[in-house]
């Protein structure tokens, strides 16, 4: 059994006809995680003895036969910001590292519903902050195609775990790309839904309007299989979009004849990679080949979207934070001297570096002085952005675009200057800004690195932007192909 290899939809039918068991199969990733994970970090807790505990509990029911959960018996990997009763759930912090959930998040009901089998918790940014899991407590996370680079981030653990053959898909979540981008690094498709789309119940809170869960799969037919499994509306939480479930791969084998796919003028620039630009030339060369085409559009608010999101995020983050007190959970500090001592250096001993200065940018921009200069026009900004996408698909039915500057850059190369770290979401947080899905697939390689671009659609638009991708990805293989390890 190849596993490393192995879809969700292929393992959905070998399961079925009893090539191999869910026990097996699960086995055999836990062993490929113990043999080769050392290197790459991806994942912050294997949960081996629960994995092969719901494995069996999947055999049995597949044996009985009738009609199955999609994802039954399905080994899946999640980022540790979903909480998971009874197992940590750290969020990459040190502030969390002794904190056991007490509850599930609603997408983990959900694919414990479907009896699909959590194999363990991913490595990630501390509390989903970063381009390139380096803010990890745990550790960085290496690319398994150059260990030498960075997975990306946030979902990095994600990304890399999915990319090393680890699980054959994992959950992210993306605030301001972190799934598309460490799919684009890692040779993966990454699916960010619509504002609303997936609930947030249970998924450690960053910045609340911008994150939104969802998947990193090898394709795109799994990715629309993966959300079916996850989305959908959900009481416990505010934001939820009360809309009928919908079947996400319902247009994946439809025609894309017809089709016109915006091309931001602001996001073709010089800054692009050389060979990203060329890889994206020759994907839109398949494409019109299949029947669409082509039309310039701009989205001229592109160059304020770093800078309101990173007024915004952290402007949520920083209140987001607040409960981290070492009152209720969480790290606190030894013999504190009073109160004030004891939430001053629980949080000083227990947050990174990025997190401390995401709450600092927040708190002052929140603060009575500066809440017009800072908040009020970053929102501002915001709303332009919405605007400056609304006007662009009166015009066409989907954007295509660069997932990133450049494909993996090298562990260290960036964490001295956070500017430089920031301005790698260029092409990616306008999305979360505009509350948008888009996705990320391969494209192409330059060197031994992954080259991605990105799909971007209107609201709800989810099944024609996976429709496009595995159309595409029909006529290519860059989704097909693997780093191979060494120990
Ligand atoms: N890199 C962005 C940040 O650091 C986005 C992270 C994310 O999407 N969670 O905020």
């Amino acid at each position: 059994m190849n596993i490393e290899q192995l879809t969700l939809s292929e393992i959905q039918q070998s399961l079925r006809d009893k090539k191999f068991s869910s026990e097996e199969l699960t086995s055999a990733y836990l062993a490929r995680i113990k043999n080769f994970d050392a290197s790459i970090n991806s994942f912050i807790t294997v949960t081996g003895e629960l994995a092969l505990a719901a494995a069996k509990q999947a055999d049995a029911l597949i044996a009985k036969g009738g009609n199955l959960p999609s994802l039954c018996g399905i080994p899946l990997a999640h980022k540790d910001i979903f909480c998971t009763e009874g197992v940590k759930t750290s969020c990459a912090s040190k502030m969390l590292d002794n904190f056991t959930a007490p509850y599930n998040a609603t997408v983990i009901e959900k694919l414990n519903a479907e009896h699909s089998v959590m194999l363990g918790k991913t490595n990630m940014d501390e509390f989903a902050m970063g381009s390139s899991n380096e803010n990890s407590f745990y550790g960085a996370c290496k690319n398994p195609w150059n260990l030498e680079h960075v997975p990306g981030g946030s979902s990095g653990g994600s990304a890399a775990a999915v990319a090393a053959g680890f699980a054959p898909a994992a959950t992210g979540t993306d605030t301001g790309g972190s799934i598309r981008q460490p799919a684009a690094f890692c040779g993966l498709t990454g699916l960010k839904p619509t504002y609303g789309v997936v609930s947030r119940y249970g998924m450690v809170a960053y910045a609340s309007s911008l994150d939104q869960g969802g998947v990193i799969t090898k394709n795109a037919e799994d990715a629309a299989i993966f959300l079916n499994a996850i989305a959908g509306f959900d009481a416990k939480d505010s934001t939820s979009i009360e809309k009928a479930d919908e079947d996400y791969t319902r247009l994946l084998t439809d025609s894309l004849k017809g089709k016109v796919i915006g091309l931001p003028e602001e996001y073709f620039s010089d800054q692009v990679d050389s060979q990203i630009s060329k890889a994206i030339e020759d994907a839109k060369a398949v494409l019109e080949k299949q029947g669409v085409t082509f039309k310039s559009v701009n989205l001229k608010t592109t160059d304020m979207a770093i800078s309101a999101y990173y007024i915004i995020a952290p402007s949520e983050a920083s209140a987001n934070l607040q409960r981290y007190d070492g009152v209720r959970y969480g790290y606190r500090c030894d013999n504190p001297k009073d109160l004030e001592d004891m939430y001053t250096r629980s949080r000083t001993e227990a947050f990174g570096e990025e997190v401390k200065r995401r709450i600092l940018i927040g708190t002052y921009a929140l603060s009575a002085g500066f809440y017009d200069a800072y908040y009020r026009k970053a929102q501002k900004i915001r709303r332009l952005i919405k605007e400056d996408f609304e006007h662009a698909f009166a015009s066409c039915d989907f954007i295509l675009a660069p997932t990133t500057p450049t494909p993996a850059f090298k562990i260290g190369e960036k964490t001295k200057d956070p500017v430089a770290m920031y301005l790698e979401d260029i092409f990616t947080i306008s999305v979360n800004l505009a509350g948008l899905p888009a996705l990320s697939l391969p494209c192409g390689l330059k060197g031994d690195l992954p080259i991605g671009m990105q799909l971007i659609g209107k609201p709800f638009s989810e099944a024609m932007l996976l429709q496009a991708a595995h159309q595409f990805q029909q006529a290519t293989d860059w989704h097909k192909k693997m780093p191979s390890l060494a120990k």
